[in-house]
């Protein structure tokens, strides 16, 4: 049975809490939309809130399934005093780029000790923060396209 290092499951704890301070962060960003009835951008930013939950329970499980010990940390204060759509899209962009360098960082503490079946699991978040930083950086492509807040909301749409 694979078991979980105690300076692995320190860190992936750690990121159970980067996750859900993604999601804490998206969920301000969402509010601040949805109060200016930018409800497609509102409604983008509440599903990337439960992805980063769902993110934060992969770590979560694969915890328990090596016999650690889950800790859930104190969350941040997200910011909430944006100016304007643009900083909200951009400062998006370079937190999931922060991700990313976390998750290279999981990845080569993994190495370090040897952790090979905690491997999947990383290359896993590899991939989709490449996903993550390609949508952010499209929806600041995009922004950059329109002239009206409304106009470019209309056009934000997100199953
Ligand atoms: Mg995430």
């Amino acid at each position: 049975m694979a078991q979980i290092g105690e300076k692995l499951n320190k860190e992936f704890n750690d990121q159970v809490r980067e996750e859900l301070d993604s999601a804490y962060i998206y969920l301000a960003m969402s509010a601040w939309f949805a109060e200016r009835t930018l409800n497609n951008l509102a409604n983008w930013f509440n599903k990337q809130a439960g992805e980063e939950y769902e993110h934060a329970m992969k770590f979560v499980n694969y915890i328990l399934e090596t016999g650690g010990s889950v800790n859930y940390e104190a969350l941040k204060e997200p910011k909430r005093d944006y100016e304007n759509i643009l900083e909200i899209i951009e400062a998006a962009y370079e937190h999931e780029k922060y991700i990313t360098k976390r998750i290279h960082h999981l990845y080569q503490v993994a190495q370090e000790e040897k952790e090979l079946s905690a491997y999947p699991l990383l290359l896993w978040f590899l991939e989709e923060q490449v996903e993550e930083e390609d949508q952010t950086a499209a929806l600041i492509d995009k922004y950059k396209g329109y002239k009206n807040d409304f106009n470019f909301d209309h056009h934000v749409k997100r199953d």
